[in-house]
């Protein structure tokens, strides 16, 4: 099982890993902001965010 906290404007994943990870600490690391598109990001959008993404089926 894999989770991906995602940038809500660009999608681009900010974490994606085994490890369930606050969206604090993942937003922290990167200021508080997307790496790509510049978009500030608030943590309080994020706790729903996070993603639980089912495996492939095999
Ligand atoms: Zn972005």
């Amino acid at each position: 099982m894999t989770y991906e906290i995602a940038c809500n404007s660009c999608g681009t994943p900010l974490y994606s890993g085994f490890d369930l990870r606050s969206p604090a600490d993942v937003l922290k690391a990167s200021e508080f902001r997307c790496r790509k598109c510049g978009m500030k990001l608030a943590t309080a959008k994020f706790a729903v965010e996070v993603k639980k993404i089912d495996g492939s089926f095999d």
